[in-house]
């Protein structure tokens, strides 16, 4: 499948002999920044770091900057961007914080930016207050009454030039990316700005080597989807048995430990009413406490049966049953080994399911230093989020130390796992660089990153577009996308969104497997 999506504003063609170039020497791909007053041009210039940047003055007011922006035979760029002072509109904005516009309008016609958020986080980065929104342009300087309407029509900021500057037909009709970078000055904007502009032109001084940094990661490019990627069924499931408990008990309902591992999941649902805690002794006498999908020990049943707690277990029944295998050796007086990684939930609850009968391995260096009691009777099982290969070299050691050790009935690394990882392979061959949507202790998520790496391509594990450093991106004109196992598939759309604000994006997707699996929910939430 491919689809393309095209930059939704775009700029320059032909050469650029009257933007403010420093020595007038012709203009280079990079950046060019259109800054109304020549105090804000300066500022701006006073910032650059590369050679090829340039600024160019368009003047006070939409008029003058229409004028400017038609007048203009825009060069080479890689992208333009639009930066000088704006009047902050809500009361939480100071003098000098950034608004990188989302959107822009002038009452009538607005333009949408896709990657503000993008920019934004990169000039957070910088050290710099910034946030990503609406900005709109008005004919005359903002009365405070009108800044409070503007404000409740959720606008940030006001100015008096980037609709006229994004609606020139120069600006509009080219094909490359464009941005808005405004800083709120303490008294508006115009020549009353000064009183309250130093902060504010610090803060565009400093604004323009992020400015740079984002013309070097505008270009064309492809992304690649890795397909399967995103939601497993274990996460549909544990994510639907929470949601469900919500609507037929209301809230709250206690979750033990983060349901799956991925930050926006858990902020969503405690939205909604679940509260998360890390233990039982949290959650209040009689309370309803949903397990996680990566599973408890049997003292945690133990603990909420003994407390009274109406209990509804979320684990994933491919986890459930590694428990079961490990109950299943230990009982048949098997010391079983234990592929897996120290620390993670998962491999907590197999560790309490036969605590005298298992021990953890690591690596093969825990395998040459495990002593069993009996060398005959060793079984082996594995966490279901590891890399293959990697637990592949560790249970090789086991196998050639304990030739006759039992394996589990079928594999325990699971088929999300397994498809993830062979999905972001495919992508990762063609790839310069891989994205994975997912959260930092999401297991399965960083072994796809590490499956990248070990394909020899860089990855980077990104909670949403705002994690991508712009740096990756300057030499990336092929980015392979996928998302771990509980990573909500939204997060890949709002990171292929944020990238074509960079240019325009091809999508081509690349499927290794389809998946169908699908887990019923536990009677406690089933509807009659
Ligand atoms: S990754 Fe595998 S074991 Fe974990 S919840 Fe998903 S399907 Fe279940």
């Amino acid at each position: 499948m491919t689809e393309t999506i095209p930059q939704p504003r775009s700029v320059l063609d032909g050469t650029r002999p009257d933007a403010d170039s420093p020595d007038g020497a012709p203009a280079d791909a990079g950046l060019l920044v259109f800054a109304p007053l020549r105090i804000e041009a300066s500022a701006v210039r006073r910032g650059f770091t590369r050679p090829a940047s340039r600024v160019q003055r368009t003047g006070m007011g939409a008029t003058r900057a229409r004028k400017s922006a038609e007048d203009s035979h825009l060069g080479s760029f890689s992208g333009l961007v639009v930066m000088g002072t704006a009047a902050g509109l809500t009361a939480d904005l100071r003098p000098g914080d950034l608004i990188v516009g989302s959107e822009v309008s002038d009452g009538e016609t607005s333009i949408a930016l896709p990657g503000a958020d993008l920019l934004a986080a990169e000039l957070r980065r910088a050290g710099l207050n910034a946030r990503a929104g609406k900005i709109r342009t008005v004919g005359k300087l903002v009365r405070p009454a009108q800044r409070a309407e503007l404000a409740a029509q959720g606008f940030l900021a006001a100015d008096m030039e980037t609709a006229a500057l994004l609606a020139a037909p120069s600006v509009a009709a080219g094909g490359r990316p464009v941005a808005v970078i405004r800083v709120v000055s303490d008294s508006g904007f115009g020549p009353g700005m000064v009183s309250g502009g130093l902060a504010a032109l610090r803060s565009l001084r400093a604004a323009a080597p992020v400015a740079e940094k984002w013309a070097a990661a505008c270009r064309e490019r492809t992304v690649l989807l890795a397909g399967p990627r995103s939601f497993c069924a274990g996460v549909e499931r544990a994510i639907e048995i929470v949601e469900r408990a919500l609507e037929l008990r209301g809230a709250p309902v206690y979750v033990r430990k983060q349901i799956v591992h991925n930050t926006r999941v858990v902020a969503d649902l405690e939205e909604r009413g679940a509260v998360f805690v890390d233990e039982l002794d949290e959650v209040p006498d009689g309370a309803t406490v949903v397990f996680s999908a990566h599973g408890v020990a049997p003292a945690v049943r133990t603990d909420a049966s003994d407390r009274g707690l109406s209990v509804i277990d979320a684990t994933c029944p491919l986890v459930s049953k590694v428990h079961a295998e490990a109950r299943r050796f230990a009982r048949e007086g098997y010391t079983v080994a234990l592929i897996g990684h120290a620390g993670h939930e998962e491999v907590e609850g197999t560790l309490g399911e036969a605590p005298e009968s298992t021990v953890l391995v690591q690596t093969a260096q825990d395998v040459a230093e495990l002593s069993v009691p009996d060398p005959a009777k060793v079984a082996y099982l594995m966490q279901t989020t590891l890399a293959i290969d990697e637990a592949a070299d560790v249970s090789g050691a086991l196998r050639e130390k304990f030739p006759l050790m039992r394996a589990p009935g079928s594999d325990d690394i699971c088929y999300a796992t397994t498809n993830r990882q062979a999905a972001v392979r495919a992508v990762a061959t063609e790839a310069d660089l891989v994205l994975v949507a997912g959260s930092k202790n999401s297991s399965n998520s960083v072994r796809l990153v590490e499956r990248s790496e070990r394909a020899g391509t860089p990855a980077h594990l990104i909670d949403g577009a705002a994690d991508i450093d712009l740096s990756w991106l300057s030499d990336a004109s092929v980015v392979g996308l996928t998302a771990g196992a509980s990573a909500p598939p939204a997060v890949v759309s709002e990171i292929i969104t944020a990238l074509s604000g960079l240019g325009p994006v091809t999508v081509t997707e690349r499927v290794t497997t389809t998946e169908s699996v699908q887990f019923g929910l536990p009677r406690e939430v089933r509807r009659s």
